[in-house]
């Protein structure tokens, strides 16, 4: 966006920031608590609050890996991204993990995932996929048949997954943080004319800030044109049931290339998410937060085909928005011109198994000039 000359009215309020990460999203905290660990006063800025875009309304699955299968993403971005990016992820859900552990609060289940097959030709390629993570020395188990018995063909397992509540895990990240959220703020400019200050244009104020951090995922195309095309915002819907009487699965399960996802929530509701491959045109390209009653009533039908079991009215259907990077990898970087404004985004549907790490990478690229490796946006130019 642009400044009218208007709007540099001399009367505002200018505030001085050391670092100011834009965006209260899991990325977001995660990114203030490394900077303050480095020593650094941060600022968070949001246009709305805390965990109030994806970060708040994901299923909460840990699961290791990027949203390829093992093999497939070999065959696409070469071995080794492909372990780099595996070791990120093990990295991110160690993190949070930690978090997790010195909270005590949060709730967490190391539950393991199964990545089902839902036709024979899902479980070749199951087979493939297993074959592969076993090769490059990875901790899985692979079923040959359904190891739920509810129509699945195959599986992988992957015992180290888990479950997590992602907004209770995102207060705790901004508490341990010690970062100072300003929020009902959204940013509308962002400029860079003196060496070592950004100027960050904001509803409430002007900062003076030594080093600006992105965080804003999906809508970042919104904030700045530089990220059209490279992120691309992507509606995801989900809904929870009532609580069951028992419980009727005991891990993460992910299936038809991982389009559909589901789990039983600490309170032993039933979660499913997912389905927009059925109706791509109509959840692709768009920032619009609403339901979408073909994708819900997909999710339902899911429930009926496998979990004929999970009889519980629906309590709560809503819809978030996730930020697609234009080839599947996070990107981290700077604003051209703006060598201290940095960024973290595009984690395309995983900023649970890759957003730690990537915010740790973007926040030692910002300030130390570290490269950030296999995320490091300049592939893309
Ligand atoms: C239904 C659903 C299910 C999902 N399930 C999973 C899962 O199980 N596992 C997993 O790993 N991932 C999952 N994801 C994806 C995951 O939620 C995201 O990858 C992750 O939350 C991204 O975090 P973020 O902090 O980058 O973005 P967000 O949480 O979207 O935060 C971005 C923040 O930026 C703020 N912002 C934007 N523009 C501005 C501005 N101009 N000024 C100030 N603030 C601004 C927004 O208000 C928002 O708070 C799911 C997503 C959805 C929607």
């Amino acid at each position: 966006m642009t400044v009218s000359y208007w709007q540099i009215n001399k009367n505002r309020q200018i505030q001085e920031a050391d670092v100011l990460i834009v965006g209260a999203g899991l990325i977001g905290c995660a990114a203030a608590y490394f900077a303050a660990e480095m020593g650094h006063s941060v600022t968070i800025v949001d246009a709305r609050d805390l965990a109030q875009g994806a970060s708040g309304r994901n299923a909460g699955f840990m699961i290791t890996g990027l949203d390829s299968y093992y093999h497939r993403a070999v065959a696409h971005y070469g071995e080794a991204v492909v372990k780099e990016m595996w070791a990120l992820s093990r990295e991110s859900i160690g993190f949070w993990r930690s978090i997790v552990a010195r909270t005590g609060t949060v709730p967490y289940e190391q539950c393991g995932s199964l990545l089902l097959a839902e036709s024979a030709e899902e479980a070749a390629e199951l087979a493939l996929a297993a074959k592969a993570l076993e090769q490059a020395g990875f901790d899985i188990v692979y079923h040959e048949k359904d190891p739920l018995g509810r129509g699945y063909h195959a599986a992988i397992e992957q015992p180290q997954d888990g479950a997590v509540q992602p907004y209770e895990l995102a207060q705790a990240v901004l508490s341990l943080s010690g970062a100072e959220l300003i929020s009902s703020n959204p940013v509308y400019a962002i400029g860079q004319t003196e060496p070592e200050v950004v100027t960050v244009y904001t509803q409430k104020t002007i900062y003076r800030a030594r080093y600006v951090l992105l965080c804003t995922n999906a809508y970042s195309p919104f904030l700045d044109a530089f990220f059209v095309g490279k992120v691309i915002p992507t509606r995801a819907q989900a809904l929870v049931t009532d609580p069951l009487p028992e419980r009727v699965l005991h891990s993460c399960g992910y299936s038809r290339y991982g389009y559909m996802y589901y789990r039983c929530t600490f309170d032993n509701r039933f979660l499913i998410g997912g389905a927009r491959d059925l109706y791509t045109d109509e959840e692709a390209n768009t920032s619009e937060d609403r339901l979408n009653e073909h994708v819900q009533a997909a999710l339902d039908a899911y429930i009926q085909r496998y979990f004929p079991d999970v009889q519980a009215p629906v309590a709560q259907r809503w819809s978030g928005i996730m930020g697609f990077s234009v080839d599947g990898l996070p990107q981290v970087g700077t604003l051209p011109g703006k060598p201290r404004v940095g960024y973290a985004v595009g984690f395309t549907g995983h900023g649970l198994s890759l957003g730690a790490g990537t915010a740790q990478r973007a926040i030692d690229y910002l300030l130390k000039g570290t490269s950030p490796g296999a995320v490091d946006a300049k592939r893309l130019s």
